[in-house]
């Protein structure tokens, strides 16, 4: 799979201070720039150190089974068209190279729900579904009947969000990644936008081999 990151720092040049320092016990495969400069830090055949303690879908060492983008960014600025251009780019090289398919595209709080956030609820993750290098709902705010937390569970569980978390976090993951503005309690909405997203998962995608 791969996961997207961001660096949630101000420059990309201090970002790879940090991945490329042995004292940060972190690194990544690639940086992408503010400007859509690429940098390539460990090859992709290698293992790196992006994704830490978490779990998705069947994998519990993501680090052992991904390829991990850090994109140059604050956490708080908008992610600007060269970079994301460049982005795009490097998505589709890897995503071939290795037969990654769409819904294996991930976010850094897909696997580590409640420690991290990004790439954040800034991130256009709906571009990147359009050149079909991720996946993202289909318009649809009507829900199925009821909104129960068990059922909310199994079908996040279905769509890959398998980390052992309480019902509040594992809500704000699943919203950070496909439905960024929802707020509140579970609602019909929520239900129908991971119904949609979980069913585009082979059934046992959660159980199997991954
Ligand atoms: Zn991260």
């Amino acid at each position: 799979m791969v996961v997207l990151h961001y660096t949630a720092m101000d420059s990309a040049r201090r970002a790879c201070d940090w991945l490329c320092n042995g004292a940060s016990q972190v690194s990544s495969h690639y940086l992408v720039g503010r400007n859509g400069r690429i940098t390539q830090m460990v090859r992709e055949a290698d293992r790196a150190w992006h994704a830490g303690a978490g779990r998705w879908g069947a994998v519990s060492d993501v680090n052992s089974r991904s390829i991990g983008i850090e994109i140059s960014n604050d956490g708080a600025s908008p992610f600007p068209a060269a970079q994301m251009d460049a982005l795009e780019h490097l998505l589709a090289g890897i995503m071939h190279r290795w037969s990654i398919p769409p819904e294996r595209v991930i976010g850094h709080s897909c696997l580590a729900p409640g420690r991290k956030i990004d790439p954040g609820p800034r991130f256009d993750w709906q571009r990147l579904a359009r050149r079909g290098l991720a996946i993202w709902p289909s318009p649809r705010e009507e829900g199925p009947d009821g909104t129960d937390e068990a059922a909310f569970r199994d079908l996040a569980a279905r769509a890959g969000f398998t980390a052992d978390v309480d019902h509040a976090t594992l809500l704000a993951a699943v919203r950070l990644r496909f439905r960024p503005w929802g707020q509140g309690a579970l609602s019909g909405g929520d239900m129908a936008t991971l119904s949609d997203i979980a069913a585009r998962f082979p059934v046992d995608a959660g159980r199997g081999e991954a």
